[in-house]
Formats: structure tokens, sequence, C-alpha cells
């Protein structure tokens, strides 16, 4: 993070589309870089349904969510697309020479021809607990994501939630942490059971502690957290000691700073022509589900026809003036070449 790149094309949004993205600009000599606000790639597939069989994939009969996008990344890893996760891609200027210019809320900038926003829904944004006064400890002592791991060495910290991030967080943290207290509503978890597992070993050892109790509260001043209040049907109300507090109360899809890069929107989403699915701004093309023409589908099939059509669009930004040859990978010995070296 923070730092600048040049490439050909940025495309904001991991998710299938994006990454699919990557594969057809690539057979047409188009380098890219991708931005998410995810730790991950693999957009709705893998943050909503990691392990449902998708069934409408041309070709794969069934497919789970996270399986489609290890088979994207893949796919796409002859072209060695660089990716900045965690990161919110915040700002779109025009550089004096005609490219564009993406930033990041973490400082990284990208300069490239051609922007393609393939943010599907929306930037996926963390849902805030309901605590009175939160507002004031967050990003200080409050925080709804874990960008850097360090951060939290040697603290004493609160993960609150009951979800996978909740539990991937408390067992990862639980060996840097000075002491680890996890807080969940209820006995019952939403998350992958074998996580479940190891964190009530843990807690049956005495690692980490585990209270089934609802935040009511934050105590100390200045954004500087010194308890969570919590209430729970036993105990009544009381204090928990700590310096952060970790809130994973799962995600929503926000349109985000995309509503502001002076592009025309439709209906909430980023209006395209179906020729090369071009937004009202040349140079920045839209794909998946953030797209909109008449007759869109919100399928993942559809994103991959539009990012094929975005391709052949982006080729004249970055190699002006040269022509481009319509081929198959069947049968193009350079397409070929490309794909699986020589
Ligand atoms: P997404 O998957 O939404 O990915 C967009 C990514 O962009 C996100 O990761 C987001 O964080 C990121 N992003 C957005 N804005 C920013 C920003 N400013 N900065 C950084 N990152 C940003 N489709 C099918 O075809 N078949 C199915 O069976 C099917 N089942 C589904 C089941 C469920 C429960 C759901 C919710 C959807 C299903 N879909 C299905 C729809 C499918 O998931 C979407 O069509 C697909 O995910 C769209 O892909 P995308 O790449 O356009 O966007």
């Amino acid at each position: 993070p923070g730092e600048t790149h040049e490439t050909d094309a940025v495309i904001i949004g991991a998710g299938p589309v994006g990454l699919f993205a990557v594969f057809e600009l690539g057979l047409l000599g188009v380098r890219a870089h991708l931005i998410d606000i995810l730790d991950k790639p693999g957009g709705q597939c893998v943050e909503l349904y990691p392990e449902k069989p998708i069934l409408d994939i041309p070709a794969i009969p069934v497919v789970t969510g996270a399986e489609l996008t290890e088979r994207l990344l893949q796919q796409i890893d002859p072209f060695e697309p660089v990716f900045h996760l965690n990161e919110m891609a915040d700002s779109l200027e025009r550089t004096d020479d005609g490219k564009w210019r993406i930033s990041t809320d973490l400082g990284t900038t990208i300069v490239a021809p051609v922007v393609v926003i393939a943010a599907g829904g929306g930037s996926f944004t963390p849902k805030k607990p309901p605590i009175p006064g939160i507002e004031a400890f967050e990003g200080k002592s409050v925080f709804y994501a874990v960008r850097q791991r360090e951060m939290f060495r040697e603290r004493t910290i609160v993960i609150a939630g009951g979800g996978d991030s909740a539990l991937d967080w408390t067992l990862n943290l639980q060996p840097i942490a000075r002491k680890l207290t996890l807080v969940h509503r209820r006995e019952e978890f939403r998350a992958a059971p074998d996580s479940v597992e190891k964190m009530k070993a843990l807690a049956e050892a005495g690692a980490i502690d585990f209270h089934v109790a609802q935040i009511t509260g934050l105590e100390g001043k200045d954004g500087v957290l010194s308890a969570v209040r919590v209430q729970s049907a036993g105990r009544g109300e009381y204090a928990i000691s700590c310096e952060n507090l970790l809130a994973f109360y799962g995600l929503t899809m926000k349109l985000g700073p995309i509503a502001e890069f002076g592009i025309d929107l439709a209906e909430n989403r980023i209006a395209v022509d179906t020729e090369k699915f071009e937004t009202s701004t040349p140079g920045i093309f839209c794909i998946g589900d953030m797209a909109h023409y008449p007759g869109k589908l919100k399928l993942i099939l559809s994103g991959f026809h539009e990012a094929a059509l975005m391709a052949h669009g982006a080729f004249h930004y970055v190699f002006p003036g040269r022509k481009l040859k319509f081929q198959h990978t069947t049968s193009a010995k350079d397409l070929q070449r490309k794909v699986v070296g020589s």
C-alpha cells in the first residue's frame, strides 16, 4: 500500500467478472492490476456463498463459489495480475497525458489508460454494531476489519461476532494477543464447524475467554478504549477490560466512492453501451453486476461475455492505432503462447 504503479488497465473489483476480465485483456496483451476492499479475490462468490453450488456456469455442471474463484485464479495466473486487496478505490482523476489515476484509501495510486469497473453490487462494507457512542472509537481502538495483523500484537482484545470473520480472527490473533476474549450473543455460530471446534478447544485450555453476551456500551475517552460493557442472561451487566474491540457483524454492499467518480449512473448502477461496455466517460468501462443496460441479467456468465467485448474496446486505448485481429484460442499460436507459454 502507498506505492505508485503504472499499468495498462486498472480493474476495480476482484469478483468473478473482474477476475475473468484479466484473462480477456491478457489475451490481447493488456496487463492489469485489480483493487478490492475484501481481503481475498472472489467477490460475492466467496463472501456470500463460498460453499453453495452454482449450476449455470457453461460446461461446469456444478461448482461452488469458492471453487469457481479458485479456477478463475488458475486461469488468469499466466497473465500475472497484480492484486491490491484490503484497499478501497476511492478517487479517479485524469492525468495531464490523458490517462487515468486511481487512488485507494491506503494511498496506493495506479495510472493506466483504461479503467474497468467490475464493482458488482458495490464495495463490501462492514455493518456497524448498534453500540451508542461507538463512532468516537472507530479507527482508533475499534475496528471492523484487520488490515495489519501486527497492530494487535501484545494487545488486550475483545472480538465480537459469530461468523467466519470473528472466528478466523480469534484463531489468527490469539497467538500474538496479550489477552483475547470472544463475545457472541448466543452459543451457536454461523462459521465453519472446524473453526468453532478450534475456538472451543482454546477456550477450554484457557488460551482465550469466550462469553455469551451482548455488547451494550464502551468505556474510555478520546477514542482510547478501556473496556466493553456486556449483558448476559446469567451474569447481568458487567465490563470486560480491553484496549481494542474488533466487531465482525457481517458486510453489506454499497456503491461507495464510485458514485463520486463523475460517471453517468442509472438506477444506482453504471450506464454502458452494449458494444464495448464503455461508460459515458471514454476509457472507463463497466462490466458485471454494476453495469446497467437494457435487458441486463445479473449472472456470472453475462459478466464473462461483457469482459470479452470490453477487452476489445480497451485494446484501442492501450495500443492506439494498432489493428486488432479477432482470433480463436484453439488456432492462434500467439494466444496459446500467452496462456500456456511457448
Ligand atoms: P461481485 O461479485 O459483487 O464483486 C465485486 C467486488 O468489487 C466486490 O468484492 C467488492 O468488494 C469490490 N468493490 C466494489 N467497489 C469497490 C471499490 N470502490 N474499491 C474496492 N473494491 C470494490 N450468479 C450466477 O450466475 N449463478 C448463480 O447460481 C448465482 N447464485 C447467487 C447466489 C447468491 C446467494 C448471490 C448473492 C448471488 C448469486 N449470483 C449467481 C450472482 C453472482 O454472484 C453475481 O452476478 C456475481 O458475483 C457478479 O460478479 P461481479 O464480479 O460483477 O461482482
